[in-house]
């Protein structure tokens, strides 16, 4: 199985209630962003950017308990800022698991060691980690040296107390696909369950733009993913995958992953701030979808990004003969728990016979964990906040 079953089968009764009461516009996945500030200032984020002038501001546990009745979407990804520096985050993922929804947390992954007697292991919780490459790429996207490391221990952490792990990767213009390969390759000997890659996108407050690709550059990127990528985990959708390739079209349906923040529900989507919206059905009435999206808004032009369109396969149009059977065997045929075998130590390949492990250049994987050397953690600057 790609998912737990459990998320299966909690999205199939929650769209068939949609579609029985006819409803057009509902969510999917809540992004909800308890803070802004953040530990980190990686190139790319336009977050700690945008909200420079409120990075202090939190929203309470109440106030994000309420966001989530509002919407009433099934899946809740709780991102920000870096919510492992939200102080109750603990007691924030106990509430929204017990309303029996599934959660991601993503995280750079700095704080797991520190803060996971905070958590319990459950199929519907897992630990989102942002890595964009091997250490040096990585820590050069995220600016400061030892965060991949961190991120490495906090993984093995998590896992060894019997979490869900993800990856987290965003494609930029240079990255290198083979490399990538090589990360995913490693993360599953970690037991890592599954990877994510989304496009990166230029953010109007992200000042270095040349780092973000253009449409086609994205597609050419993408089939290099799919050829190298394919054989792991992979989280991200065939059909969304289709459309990052350019072998078809999606239309932007970005109602399917609303952003709710210290400053209310941001509209149109999670990239851009037209508007910040009291309530969800504010949001969803009072945002002029039909002015949104490729060919309508110039800013839209090369957006490819999973918030506007990977929902869009569900909840959008453009829907194609055999893509239900696509997505029900993607589903069945993704394998949680990377290549570590059933003791959580040893690793199996695919017919269960025990190897070596290496990357996939075969160089044995043993010589990047020999890096891994303890590193004083720099988190004062991040418990400043706390
Ligand atoms: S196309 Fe992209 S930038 Fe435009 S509204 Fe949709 S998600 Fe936002």
């Amino acid at each position: 199985m790609r998912f737990p079953l459990s998320l299966t089968a909690s999205l199939a009764g929650y769209l068939a209630k949609k579609q029985v009461r006819g409803e057009k516009k509902f969510p999917l996945v809540m992004m909800l962003e308890p803070l802004h500030a953040c530990n980190l200032t990686c190139t790319g984020c336009g977050r700690i950017r945008e909200y420079k002038a409120t990075i202090n501001e939190m929203l309470t546990v109440q106030q994000c308990l309420a966001a989530l009745e509002d919407c009433g979407a099934p899946i809740v990804s709780i991102c920000g800022g870096e919510p492992m520096i939200y102080p109750e985050i603990g007691r924030l993922a106990r509430e929204v698991l017990a309303r029996k929804k599934h959660i991601y947390l993503c995280t750079n992954g700095m704080f797991i060691r520190k803060r996971l007697h905070e958590f319990t292991p459950t199929s519907r919780f897992f630990f989102n980690v942002h890595l964009d490459g091997l250490e040096k790429t990585h820590d050069l996207c995220v600016e400061r040296d030892g965060v991949f490391r961190d991120a490495i221990e906090g993984i093995k952490a998590a896992k060894a107390a019997g979490f869900l792990v993800t990856s987290n990767t965003t494609i930029y213009k240079e990255t290198d696909i083979e490399e990538i390969a090589e990360l995913f390759a490693y993360l599953q000997t970690l037991g890592v369950d599954g990877h994510m890659l989304s496009p990166a996108y230029s953010y109007a407050a992200v000042q270095t733009k040349d780092i973000f690709m253009s449409r086609s550059e994205i597609r050419e990127k993408f089939h290099a993913a799919s050829r190298l990528l394919d054989k792991y985990n992979l989280m991200t959708s065939p059909i969304y995958m289709e459309y990052l390739r350019g072998e078809r079209e999606l239309m932007c349906t970005a109602w399917g992953n609303p952003t709710y923040n210290p400053r209310g529900w941001k509209g149109p989507c999670y990239l851009m701030t037209d508007a910040h919206h009291k309530t969800f059905t504010e949001f969803i009435e009072n945002t002029p979808w039909e002015k949104y999206g490729r060919g309508r808004d110039p800013r839209c032009q090369d957006c490819m990004v999973h918030a506007g369109y990977e929902a869009s396969a569900v909840l959008g149009g453009n829907k194609k003969l055999g893509d239900t059977w696509k997505m029900l065997r993607w589903q069945f045929s993704g394998r949680m728990g990377g290549m570590r075998g059933k003791n959580g130590n040893a690793h199996a390949n695919g017919n269960g016979h025990s190897q070596t492990n290496g990357d996939s250049k075969g160089r044995p994987v043993s010589v990047l964990e020999s890096d891994f050397a303890a590193k004083p953690q720099e988190q004062s600057e991040v418990f400043r906040i706390l």
